[in-house]
């Protein structure tokens, strides 16, 4: 191993220099001498790591400090807490000095996006497929129950002529080019601050950092072609309007062999024609004969599965609540089932012929034909609930 150079020569810098000037002769010497900029040369990648070697003691006060008492010596080796990146062999990982760029560069703008070792896990980079919703449309009926839905999704897929994998006939990949296997490149772009890096992903390989020998003439090397999947789906009993149900894996296919995405299955309620949904109630507005309600009786109601006979006392006002118990929609995750309400209303029949109009004439001044003050008060009390 060759001298260790002296880091305030490397940085070309007095022994003076402050934060500043230090930070800045890094900057350039980083720029200068960074890899994507120099593909494939190995004294400016030594240039680049001795910088950054340089850099990282001389910004800490602590090891500047060390450093101008005892050079080289103080830095390196065995019990040297605090030394962070420098271990015992006194290289920095290049991940270290790239994540250093996030401090120089400025978060995202710079080159952040290489921080946290991002850049070596570009090879192994996987592709996701999008998430994927549909809306699933469902009668009270199969709510109250539960169901089993299938229906076809269009969707991307898995090329079936290369198994998803992009490749023709099980050819290999190649480094990019463009990138040489980081799958970023960096431009230099003029800006009001002076002249700044830019990184992005390359736009040959998409970031992979790799490129398909042949690519498969059926995807075009995507792996991924757009064509439809049938799909069943568990509907749980008791989901509502709104409700969202997820499922891994059923979504866009990913990329070259990557993660499919998720199917989001989003619920939507048929309307019931004669039973509104409440919570997990079922509510239904009874329309009364009056002679029913005055004499009793038995109606017909409609459940989410038939029909149910229900008895009604003499003298039944209008705006009482029956309730048939259990007769609703279970809960989607638990263990109680809603009830079916009845609504009372009086039917008035609209028109009358002359024999029913004789007939109603008759009664209108009889003597229980008109409502007492209990009643009214009673009847009062429920419609001031309502609001309450
Ligand atoms: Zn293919
Ligand atoms: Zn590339």
């Amino acid at each position: 191993m060759a001298e260790k150079r002296d880091y305030y020569e490397v940085l070309g810098v007095s022994r003076t220099a402050s934060d500043a000037e230090i930070k800045k002769a890094y900057r350039t010497m980083a720029m200068k001498y960074h890899p994507d900029r120099n593909p494939g040369n190995k004294e400016a990648e030594e240039k680049f790591k001795e910088a950054a070697e340089a850099y990282d003691v001389l910004r800490d006060p602590e090891k500047r400090k060390r450093y101008d008492q005892f050079g080289h010596a103080g830095m390196g080796g065995a019990g040297a807490e605090g030394f962070g990146g420098f271990g015992g062999a006194g290289g920095m990982s290049m991940d270290d000095i790239f994540s250093m760029f996030g401090d120089i560069f400025g978060g995202h703008s710079g080159f952040g996006g290489f921080g946290g070792g991002s850049r070596g896990s570009a090879q192994q980079r996987v592709h996701r497929g999008s998430d994927l919703r549909v809306k699933v449309r469902l009668t009270l009926k199969e709510i109250a129950t539960g169901t089993e839905k299938k229906f076809k999704v269009k969707k991307y897929v898995p090329c079936e002529h290369c198994h998803g994998s992009g490749a023709e006939g099980g050819s290999g990949m190649d480094t990019c080019p463009t990138c040489h296997g980081s799958g970023t490149v960096v431009r230099t772009q003029q800006s009001m601050f002076g002249t700044m890096q830019v990184q992005s992903p390359c736009p040959t390989c998409g970031g992979e950092g790799k490129v398909i020998r042949n690519k498969c003439h059926f995807c075009g090397g995507e792996g991924i072609v757009y064509g439809e999947e049938t799909i069943s789906v568990k509907i749980p009993a008791g989901v509502m309007e709104g409700m969202q149900l997820s499922m891994d894996g059923k979504g866009n296919a990913g990329k070259r062999g990557g993660i499919p995405g998720r199917l989001l299955i989003l619920v939507e309620e048929e309307k019931h024609p004669e039973l509104v949904r409440d919570g997990n109630d079922l509510v239904y507005n009874l329309l009364l004969p009056f002679p029913t309600a005055a004499l009793g009786g038995s109606v017909e109601i409609p459940t989410i599965d038939g029909k149910a006979i229900v008895k009604v006392e003499p003298g039944t006002q209008p705006g009482k609540i029956l309730r048939l118990r259990g007769k609703g929609l279970p809960e989607v995750n638990g263990y109680g089932v809603g009830d079916l309400l009845i609504n009372v209303s009086i039917y008035v029949p609209e028109t009358l012929s002359k024999d029913e109009k004789a007939l109603v004439e008759k009664l209108k001044d009889a003597e229980h034909f008109k409502p007492s003050l209990s009643v009214k008060e009673k009847i009062f009390r429920k419609f001031r609930n309502f609001f309450e």
